[in-house]
């Protein structure tokens, strides 16, 4: 069992299985676009898989493939497999935009990936593109369709709130009325923006103004479900929350299969209860989303031993700071982070 320096029991690793993205979502990457990394400096499959291998023997026990979007790095069906195979690894699951997810779905689901997130910030079509720059939402709902379709489970939808994109918070309660979707409003995190250049301080396009709390997202939602006669708005016990590993809280309205959380970040930062560690599609082992603080693993899966591997690991959980102090921008964006 893997340990931090606080106590804290690691067993989540967030892999980065690329930098590129099919959209451009206004929070994740900046409006001037983003210079990919050469594809030598990106991780190959086979290296990853041998860093996560190494990980599964030190004590993770689940792993989040994420990115950039993973569904346009090639070769990601044959990944999970592999990974899948791993004694030790308990489950696999996605992070997605889900605009690539019809096409893939059924092969994830052979491959044996059943846990994915679709990240999904408004219903409404133009606004959805407005948010991603240049996606079309029928894309993402057909994704979602497709994931219920083959049968995966817990289907999840993420929706980053920022208050001057002004959601239909209700729409998103509503899917939660007809099936087992369960959809989390994110607080929109202060990440990216302190690169040289950029504005300073704190994160590219993030401002207090646009950051609504949970306890406001949960007021408005009570409020607006009971207008509108969907029933009162009851918290999920954690023993029946749709099986997560993170520190989403889940409510419920009425008795519908769906249910509706909330991950708080900031308002109510949870980092006394992390459990992850995040691998950058380029090979960098970051102990904390809002921490610089980086080991480059890249070099030592290219040159090292495997017990050299396993040594970044260890150095990886000792260098885990506490808490994130309500730090805000990071040197690196969300998409190259992988959030
Ligand atoms: N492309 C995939 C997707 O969109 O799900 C995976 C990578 S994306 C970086 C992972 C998640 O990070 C998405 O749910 C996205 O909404 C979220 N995200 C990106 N920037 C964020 C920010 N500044 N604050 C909160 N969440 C953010
Ligand atoms: Fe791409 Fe996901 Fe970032 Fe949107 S949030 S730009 S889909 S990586």
């Amino acid at each position: 069992m893997a340990t931090d320096t606080y106590g804290r029991r690691i067993d989540y690793l967030r892999i980065s299985l690329t930098d590129r993205c099919n959209l451009r979502c206004v929070y994740c990457m900046p409006a001037k676009g983003v210079v990919w990394k050469p594809h030598d400096e990106i991780l190959t499959l086979e290296e990853i898989e041998r860093f996560a291998a190494i990980a599964v023997e030190e004590g993770i026990s689940k792993i989040r493939l994420t990115g950039g979007e993973p569904l346009v790095r090639k070769g990601i069906i044959g990944h999970v497999r592999r990974l899948k195979s791993f004694t030790g690894l308990e489950a696999i699951a996605l992070t997605t935009n889900g605009t690539l997810l019809a096409r893939y779905a059924e092969q994830l689901v052979d491959a044996g990936l059943t846990r994915v997130n679709v990240s999904l910030d408004s219903l409404d079509p133009e606004v959805f593109a407005r948010i991603t720059r240049c996606g079309r939402i029928e894309d993402a709902l057909a994704g979602i369709d497709a994931a219920f379709a083959a049968g995966m489970g817990p289907v999840k939808l993420n929706a980053v709130v920022v208050r001057s994109l002004e959601q239909d918070l209700l729409g998103f309660a509503r899917l939660t009325l007809d099936r087992p979707v369960h959809v989390r409003f994110i607080e929109y995190m202060p990440v990216g923006g302190t690169a040289e250049g950029e504005c300073e301080p704190g994160a590219e396009g993030w401002t207090r103004a646009d950051h609504v709390t949970a306890d406001e997202i949960l007021e408005r939602l009570a409020a607006e479900g009971a207008a509108a006669g969907l029933g009162a708005l009851t918290p999920v016990q954690r023993d029946k929350a749709p099986g997560g590993w993170g520190p989403a809280r889940y409510y419920r309205f009425g008795d519908a299969p769906g249910t509706v959380g909330v991950i708080t970040p900031l308002s109510h930062h949870f980092c006394g209860e992390c459990n992850r560690l995040r691998l950058t599609a380029d090979g960098r082992l970051r102990a904390c989303l809002f921490s610089d603080e980086e080991i480059d693993v890249r070099s030592v899966l290219r040159g090292g031993t495997d017990e050299d591997v396993r040594a970044t690991i260890r150095s990886a959980l000792e260098s885990k700071p506490e808490s994130h102090s309500m730090r805000v921008g990071t040197t690196r964006g969300m998409s190259q982070i992988g959030g």
